[in-house]
């Protein structure tokens, strides 16, 4: 059997920036306001620090406003939460993106729920949450959904055309990928399994999958005999690990060469799921901006 076709996110990533950019120019085109993001980070955890700053750069990038907000570690909740009502009454802002962690003494739950469901270009937001667990299947998604499943299900469709019937095994049910990722399939009519790690017999289910999109946070956990010949596999995960070289390297949470020889499509690490999350914050931030300006948001 052939080798996987390796499903390029870097360069779909690059192509939806290229979008984002030209919707930007529309809309300036259009008189309107320019789209605004505000990047908030709470303290100076160095992962972070690089994360904003992508976001941040890659905003203006595409001919956006950037606010970037630093703040000190000892910030308390109720100026964080003083920071977000200004926001979300700034009219030059679209998206509002509170950078996770937050230290200890700040209640993440209050902060995302103080953030407008409007601006919340994570999708983080209760509301938004809600909003996508209920959604009808193939309903517009006219709200905001977290970047990285939104990711998942755009290279998803991009490599496979319709999901509508084919059996999706998600591994890993956390908030931020495994449980949006299986709303998101289910919404293109996939049939969702979602593992975790009280699964039995993972192995077992995830060779039933057409699709396995797998989240965990383990270098090369899933190999390459739990997967069904010809399924298409999108890795989330990010693993730094020691190299040969005494160098560290990125991994994912798939063991990569094995897959590669089992698989139909298979995403890489790093260059495969990890620079969509940026481009889809951005297309998330674009629409918002079309929403408050009353446009017809494009579908994802
Ligand atoms: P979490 O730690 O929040 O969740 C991990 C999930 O994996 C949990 O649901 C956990 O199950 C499950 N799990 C852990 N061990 C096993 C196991 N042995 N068998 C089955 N399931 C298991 O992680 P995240 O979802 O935030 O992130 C997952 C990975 O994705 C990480 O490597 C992270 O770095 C990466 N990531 C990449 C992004 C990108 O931009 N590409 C963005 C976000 C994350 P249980 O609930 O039972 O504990």
């Amino acid at each position: 059997m052939a080798d996987a076709k390796l499903i390029d996110g870097k360069g779909f990533a690059a192509g939806l920036r290229q979008r984002v950019a030209l919707g930007v120019g529309e809309i300036m085109g259009k008189d309107l306001p320019r789209p605004g993001l505000a990047t908030v980070l709470v303290g100076g955890d160095p992962a972070s620090q690089v994360y904003v700053k992508s976001k941040a750069k890659t905003a203006a990038e595409l001919g956006m406003a950037s606010f970037d907000h630093r703040l000190p570690e000892e910030t308390t909740e109720a100026e964080l939460l003083a920071l977000i009502a200004r926001l979300n009454a700034d009219p030059t802002i679209d998206g509002i993106l509170v950078q996770l962690p937050l230290p200890r003494h700040i209640d993440t739950a209050k902060v995302l729920l103080a953030v407008d469901p409007a601006k919340d270009v994570d999708g983080f937001h209760p509301l938004n949450v809600g909003r996508l667990a209920s959604i009808a299947p193939g309903a517009p998604l006219d709200f905001s959904v977290p970047c990285t499943p939104l990711g998942v299900s755009m290279l998803l469709a991009d490599v496979l055309g319709s999901l509508s019937g084919r059996h999706a095994v998600i591994v890993g049910r956390s908030n931020l990928v495994g449980r949006p990722a299986a709303q998101l399939l289910l919404r293109a009519d996939c049939t969702v399994t979602i593992t975790h790690s009280r699964t039995r017999d993972l192995p077992g289910l995830c060779r039933e999958a057409d699709i396995l999109v797998v989240a965990i946070g383990k270098p090369d956990f899933v190999r390459g005999d739990w997967i069904k010949p010809g399924a298409a596999v999108v890795d989330v995960g990010i693993n730094r690990v020691p190299g040969a070289d005494g160098k560290s390297r990125l991994v994912g949470d798939v063991a990569f060469d094995e897959a590669l020889k089992v698989a139909g499509h298979l995403t890489p690490v790093p260059g495969g799921v990890g620079p969509m999350t940026v481009a889809c914050l951005m297309f998330n931030t674009l629409q918002a901006a079309r929403r408050r300006a009353g446009l017809t948001s494009a579908a994802a």
